[in-house]
């Protein structure tokens, strides 16, 4: 049985699908105007967890994740670089999914771009219009937030005064201002004639030129793939307010059913106790961590160290013990026989740690455990894999991979060993060094040297 923390009730819940064994999963994805940080990464690592958790525990998932391929930031910065909106969107969706890729993220099923449903969105607007809980002012359109009763369940408003008639045209806004917000946006005067270079942000409408507000996007592509309701919707916490609570809003207005069953919002990553964020500058990417000689996966590492439901400081010194860790993991699966009956004790309390609110730091104490036992090593390999499927860190392509290591790497090796226990230290780090050089690293241990790969 999954149990997991729903923002909508807050509280632990059983999770359970409207259509077993079918899970209808939305996850609202990147604004392509630059690369990720690895706090958005931190998010979508959560999502794929979740997705991965809910494979484990017999769901067939359908996953949708959509590219924001237009909004305020996308076409302030193609001005900014002289691109088109649409090359510059372009580029950040490639790069974002060659992050994914890299921190081993499952493919989604669905991946809906915003500029290629904008028909769908006008539709969509035009009920909410009819439906008497959207009016239009000056060419933009506006949902009505004093029609929607039930405004601010997601983010718990009450008590705070609705500004009602008072409207905000800005797709990111603080919960102190709760104001009626943009469906459909008018271009604005300064937009009207783009550049050749930045290309057009404005697409007709019954309501003249325009582009859509960040929000209806989201509506309008989960319903679209997944129905009316659909069991799960995850984000960031910065979501919650006011881009899910938008979401509810025009979804529940006009279908008067439930929108989504479960949301489940996963804490930041911070730095120094600040929020990552390109706003703050404070932030760091894939390539940056790369650049630095770290692996990806050791990223991925990290994030399941904490609980998605906890704030998690990045250091360069817990990026460090992450691969580390890694690394030696790696290390021991090369002498691991290939997989063979595995070890339903630590199967079963794998399982129990993920499906508790997907407590992985938990879950990888189990792995550890696991590791440490006395079990034969094809038993603890089978069992590994198993968890791998869930943790995701590629373990599979070590297991008994032992390193083989050529003559002349090895003349090396025997080289520095000879001048190490001469005490010629300075030769023996010189030839430490050219053997690293060459793919391969030394650790001396109390049996002799030990060669693993760089
Ligand atoms: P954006 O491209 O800004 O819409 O962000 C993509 C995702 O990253 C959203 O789900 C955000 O909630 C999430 N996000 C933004 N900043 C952070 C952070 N510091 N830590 C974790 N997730 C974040
Ligand atoms: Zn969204």
């Amino acid at each position: 049985m999954l149990k997991l923390f729903n923002s909508l009730t807050r509280k632990i819940e059983e999770f359970t699908p409207l259509h077993p064994p079918q899970v209808g999963f939305y996850t609202c994805g990147p604004t392509v105007y630059d690369y990720m940080h690895i706090g958005n990464l931190r998010t979508f690592v959560l999502s794929d967890l979740l997705i991965r958790v809910l494979k484990q525990n017999g769901y067939q998932v359908k996953s949708v994740r959509n590219i924001t391929d237009i909004d305020d930031k996308i076409i302030a910065r193609a001005k900014e670089k002289s691109l088109s909106i649409q090359k510059l969107a372009n580029e950040y969706t490639k790069a974002f999914f060659a992050d994914l890729d890299k921190l081993n993220i499952l493919p989604v099923d669905v991946n809906p771009k915003a500029t290629e449903h904008i028909g769908q969105m006008v539709k969509y607007i035009e009920e909410l219009i009819k439906k008497g809980v959207a009016y239009e002012k000056d060419g933009s359109v506006y949902f009505d937030i004093s029609k929607f009763p039930e405004y601010g369940k997601l983010s718990g408003l009450e008590g705070r005064t609705l500004k009602t008639g008072t409207r905000i045209l800005s797709d990111e806004y603080s919960k102190d201002d709760v104001q009626d917000f943009a469906l459909w946006k008018a271009v604005s005067p300064d937009e009207g004639s783009p550049s050749a270079s930045s290309g057009s942000a404005s697409w007709s409408s019954p309501w003249g030129k325009g582009r859509p507000g960040w929000h209806i996007e989201c509506s309008v592509m989960s319903q679209e793939y997944l129905g009316e309701t659909f069991d799960l919707h995850t984000g960031g916490v910065d979501l919650l307010f006011p881009h899910h609570e938008n979401e509810i809003a025009q979804a529940e207005a006009k279908t008067t059913k439930p929108f989504v069953r479960f949301f489940v919002h996963g804490e930041h990553m911070l730095v120094e106790g600040a929020k990552m964020s390109k706003s703050l500058n404070n932030f760091y990417t894939l390539k940056d961590l790369e650049k630095r000689g770290f692996n990806p996966l050791a990223l991925r590492y990290l994030f399941l160290t904490a609980h998605w439901r906890d704030k998690l400081n990045f250091t360069w010194d817990s990026l460090t013990a992450a691969q580390n860790t890694l690394n030696k993991i790696r290390e021991q699966l090369r002498d691991f026989d290939p997989p063979e009956i595995g070890c339903s004790e630590f199967e079963q309390k794998f399982t129990e740690a993920i499906n508790n609110d997907l407590n992985l730091p938990q879950a990888l104490a189990v792995m550890h455990d696991l590791l440490g036992s006395d079990y034969a090593t094809s038993a603890k390999a089978k069992t590994l894999l198993k968890m791998d499927e869930v943790l995701g860190l590629g373990l599979e392509k070590y297991i008994g991979q032992k390193i083989e290591v050529p003559t002349h790497v090895q003349k090396l090796i025997d080289q520095r060993e000879e001048t190490r226990i001469a005490g010629d230290f300075n030769k023996s780090d010189q030839l430490r060094a050219e053997i690293k050089k060459l793919g391969f690293e030394i650790e001396d241990t109390a049996s002799g040297p030990k060669i693993k790969k760089v």
